[in-house]
């Protein structure tokens, strides 16, 4: 029988898989562990759902009645010879998550902490968010017929407030920076009883984003990639795609010591980088950006409560913080989608203008492998890239003269 416990990243002291998300010793994060797992092997999940809840076993939710599911996950592995081959590259792969059911990542987290929060017996849950997460929470607790209450800055785009209202969140539209909303949403989560997906139920949250490994792996058949390129903004999904990682080597699912030797790299818009600033500097803790000014508005959180781990990851992993401006964001944007048809909004940009920064200065070997994670849609953030784009004039319907243009094009 597997048993799932929660361990303080710091001091290692235990405790029950309970409600609870700091340790009371040292104030440290809390990672669930999971003891006496039954053997697993590439067949254990033959055959099984096409989403994430295909790896129960190595989720947090103990009664499978409480999952609340609206079939995020297993999004496409895309071999990217096309992009590549612009880039110098041979073997680059796009995990491309911007088509999960509410267009983000961010479904994988939202998804178990609803779900945990279900089997907690909790009335209502609830989110910070810098736009996508407000949609992902909201969508999940419909599904389960909870309330939700989003906490989120207000300039975030009107695709995603719309999206989230529509799922019927109360919508709390702060004046201030996501750090603003994020402290409101801890308190008010004190106070009322909420089950904050990224707050209070932090530690079952970014258990979903570590499918984000074990996905990748087992479409690559079991292996592990060369490198990895993640767009950073709390670093939670970072630190969790590296614990994802480390227990499928723990289980023996991937080969011993191609975990050791993986590559994880950081990627950050150069409006709101405070983490590749701490990596650039060699510093262990990361300094608060106090006004995020960036078009990848799902990465512009300025005190990043994962910050320092992700440093570390940095290290374990022999990995580079690279940031990237608001120009080589949109270009990066334009290559994807006219090399390989996949619209991605800026947070993804991020990611592919990172390898593409990579690859220029050559901190990729041209044959090593690359997975990059492009992590929420395109629809999402129109904005950001019809600053670039010119709207199509409209024309008379008049088929001859269209026709006539259309050939000296
Ligand atoms: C939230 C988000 C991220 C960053 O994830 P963190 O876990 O906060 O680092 C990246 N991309 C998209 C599209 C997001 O919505
Ligand atoms: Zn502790």
């Amino acid at each position: 029988m597997t048993t799932r416990v929660l361990e303080c990243r710091e001091c290692k002291k235990r405790y029950g898989t309970e409600f609870r998300y700091v340790c009371d010793e040292c104030f440290g994060p809390l990672d669930v562990r999971y003891e006496g797992l039954p053997r697993l092997g590439p067949e254990t999940f033959e055959g099984r759902e096409h989403t994430y809840w295909r790896y129960r076993e190595l989720l947090p939710v103990e009664d499978a009645s409480h999952i609340i599911s609206i079939g995020a996950g297993m999004t496409p592995l895309i071999k990217a010879d096309a992009l590549a081959e612009r880039l110098g590259l041979r073997n680059v792969y796009i995990k491309n998550d911007s088509v999960n059911p509410t267009f983000s990542f961010k479904d994988r987290p939202a998804g178990v902490a609803v779900s945990k929060a279900k089997e907690f017996g909790m009335s209502r849950v609830g989110c910070a968010s810098t736009g996508n997460l407000a949609s992902a929470t909201a969508a999940h607790a419909a599904r389960g017929g909870l309330p939700c209450h989003i906490f989120a800055p207000s300039n975030i785009e009107m695709a995603k407030i719309a999206q989230a209202l529509s799922y019927g969140a109360d919508y709390i539209s702060v004046d201030g920076t996501y750090d603003d909303a994020n402290r409101i949403a801890a308190q008010a989560g004190d106070r009322l009883g909420i089950g904050v997906v990224n707050i209070n139920m932090r530690s079952y949250y970014v258990e979903g984003s570590k499918t984000l490994a074990y996905e990748v792996a087992e479409q690559l058949g079991w292996s592990v990639p060369d490198n990895l390129i993640v767009p950073v903004g709390s670093g939670a999904m970072l630190n969790a795609i590296c614990k994802g990682f480390e227990e499928l080597e723990s289980a023996s699912l991937v080969p011993g010591g191609d975990v050791r030797d993986m590559r994880m790299h950081a990627a950050q818009p150069t409006g709101c980088a405070p983490v590749v600033d701490a990596f650039a500097n060699n510093r262990d803790i990361v300094a608060p950006v106090e006004s995020p000014d960036t078009i990848a508005k799902s990465l512009a959180i300025g005190d990043p409560g994962d910050g320092r781990y992700v440093l570390k990851r940095l290290k374990q992993y022999d990995g580079t913080a690279v940031e990237t401006s608001d120009d080589e964001i949109i270009d990066a944007i334009l290559l994807l989608a006219r090399t390989e048809g996949i619209f991605t909004e800026p947070a993804g940009g991020v990611a592919v203008a990172t390898l593409q920064k990579m690859a220029e200065q050559k901190t990729i070997d041209p044959g090593d492998s690359v997975v990059c994670y492009v992590t929420g849609n395109g629809l999402k953030a129109t904005e950001a890239v019809m600053r670039s784009l010119r709207k199509p004039e409209t024309v008379k319907a008049d088929a001859q003269a269209i026709i006539a243009e259309v050939a000296g094009r």
